[in-house]
C-alpha cells in the first residue's frame, strides 16, 4: 500500500475519537478549491463554467489555513481548478503539512514537473494525478492531446524525487470494463495507488450523455473488479467502498464527511452541488438540511454513487461493524449474484436550479469588494498627495 501505516493509524484514532465524543456528524475530509481556475477544459467538468471575474479569484494562503483549521479534518484535498495555477500553493501546503493535515494535492499534472521545487516529500503530502484512462481515453476525457504523456512524465519525475504519487480516474459510460482493468494494470508498473470515481452528473458539463447511472455504475465495476481478481491493484479506497460501487452495500451518502470550501465560503451541501454557501463550518453543519439530500431524497442525487458522499459512509461503517469490513478483506469483492436493493426514487423531491442565481449574487459580492478596494485606494492616494506639500513645507522650515 502507498498509504503509510500511521496515517491509517491516525486516521483511525480520529474516527474512534469522534465516536467516543458522540459526534453524529464530523468531517474526514475537508474539499479545499483554493481557485476555479483550469488550464485544461475537460468535457465531463463541472467545475469551471464560471465568468471571468470568479475564475480570477483566490482563496488567500490564510484562508486556507483557517478552513483547515476551522473544520478539524485529518485529511485536505486540494482539487479546484488546478491548484498549482494558485501562486501561493507551495506555502498553502508548507502551512496545511505543519498543521499535520494529510493533504492530497489533486493536479491535471501540466505544471508538476515545473512546480515540482515548491514541495517538499513528506509522508503527510501526496500528489493525486489527474488521469482517467490509458493514453488516447485520457487525452479525449481532457480534449487535449498530449496531456497524458505529460502526466505520465511528470509522475516519473515527482516518484524519483521521492514525493508519494497517486493517480484519480473519473468513470464515464464510454469506458469499457476491460480498457479499464488495463488502465489499472498501466498504474500498478507506475507503482502509483488509484482512487476512482464515477463521473457525477454536473449540470454545468458540456458533456451531458455520458454520465454514469447507479444500475450502470455497479455492473461497469462489477465487470472491472472480476478482471481484476488475484491481481495487485493498489487503490486508495476502503474494501467497502469498492463493494458498494459493485453493488453490494446498500449505504447512504453522508455529505458532510467530505465538506467543501472554495472562494465562495463553504458549500452547501458537498463538493459536487452548490445549493448556497455559509461563512463559517460551524454554520455550514448547523443550517444545512441534511435529511434533504441523498440519493432517494433529491432529484440530483440520483445518480450519485461518488467518493465523496459515500466513502465517509464506508469509513464508519467499517468502525461500526469491523466484522463486515474484515469479511469483505478476506472474500474480495462481490462480482456475481443478487445486488443489494436499490434506493427507491420515487419521493425524491425535484430538482432546483440555483446556480445561475448563486453566479449572480457571487459576482455582485465582488463587484462590491472591487469597488469598496477602488474607493479606499482613491481616499489613500488622496491623503498621500494632501499630506505630501505640508511635510515638504515642513521640512523646508
Ligand atoms: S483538469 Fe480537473 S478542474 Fe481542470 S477542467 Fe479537467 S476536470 Fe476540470
Ligand atoms: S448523493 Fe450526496 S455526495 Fe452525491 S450529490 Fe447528493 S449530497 Fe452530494
Amino acid at each position: 500500500m502507498a498509504i503509510p501505516f500511521f496515517k491509517e493509524i491516525k486516521i483511525g484514532s480520529y474516527l474512534v475519537k469522534q465516536k467516543l465524543l458522540g459526534r453524529k456528524r464530523y468531517p474526514l475530509v475537508l474539499m479545499l478549491e483554493p481557485l476555479f481556475r483550469c488550464n485544461l477544459a475537460c468535457v465531463g467538468c463541472g467545475k469551471i463554467d464560471y465568468p471571468d471575474a470568479i475564475l480570477n479569484r483566490r482563496m488567500t494562503a490564510q484562508e486556507c489555513w483557517d478552513a483547515a483549521d476551522e473544520c478539524g479534518a485529518p485529511m485536505v484535498a486540494i482539487p479546484g481548478g488546478e491548484p498549482l495555477i494558485h501562486k501561493e500553493i507551495g506555502e498553502i501546503v508548507r502551512g496545511l503539512v505543519a498543521r499535520k493535515k494529510f493533504v492530497s494535492l489533486c493536479t491535471n499534472a501540466l505544471l508538476l514537473e515545473k512546480k515540482l521545487d515548491l514541495f517538499e516529500p513528506s509522508p503527510y503530502l501526496f500528489f493525486s494525478v489527474h488521469l482517467d484512462g490509458l493514453k488516447d481515453h485520457h487525452d479525449k476525457a481532457v480534449s487535449q492531446k498530449g496531456v497524458f504523456d505529460r502526466a505520465v512524465s511528470a509522475i516519473k519525475a515527482a516518484k524519483a524525487r521521492g514525493f508519494t504519487v497517486n493517480v484519480n480516474a473519473t468513470i464515464f459510460d464510454n469506458h469499457p470494463a476491460e480498457e479499464i482493468a488495463k488502465f489499472l494494470d498501466f498504474t500498478t508498473e507506475l507503482g502509483v495507488g488509484v482512487s476512482m470515481s464515477p463521473g457525477y452528473a454536473y449540470e454545468r458539463a458540456p458533456d451531458q450523455e455520458h454520465f454514469l447511472n447507479r444500475k450502470n455504475t455497479k455492473e461497469l465495476f462489477r465487470k472491472v473488479f472480476a478482471y481484476g481478481k488475484g491481481k495487485k491493484w493498489n487503490f486508495m479506497h476502503s474494501g467497502l467502498f469498492l463493494d458498494f460501487l459493485a453493488g453490494n452495500q446498500n449505504f447512504e451518502c453522508e455529505p458532510w464527511g467530505m465538506p467543501a470550501r472554495n472562494i465562495f465560503g463553504w458549500q452547501k451541501p458537498c463538493y459536487l452541488l452548490g445549493e448556497g454557501y455559509t461563512k463559517t463550518f460551524k454554520e455550514l453543519m448547523e443550517t444545512t438540511d441534511w435529511d434533504s439530500y441523498g440519493t432517494g431524497k433529491y432529484e440530483k442525487c440520483a445518480d450519485c454513487m461518488a467518493h465523496c458522499g459515500y466513502e465517509p459512509t464506508a469509513a464508519n461503517a467499517a468502525l461500526s461493524n469491523p466484522l463486515k469490513a474484515a469479511w469483505v478483506a478476506i472474500r474480495g469483492i462481490k462480482t456475481e449474484g443478487p445486488m443489494a436493493p436499490e434506493i427507491d426514487l420515487s419521493k425524491q423531491r425535484p430538482a432546483q436550479y440555483v446556480f445561475s442565481s448563486e453566479v449572480q449574487k457571487r459576482l455582485s459580492e465582488i463587484r462590491a469588494d472591487e469597488a469598496k478596494a477602488a474607493a479606499d485606494k482613491a481616499a489613500k492616494l488622496e491623503a498621500a498627495k494632501q499630506a505630501a506639500p505640508a511635510t515638504s513645507a515642513s521640512t523646508a522650515a
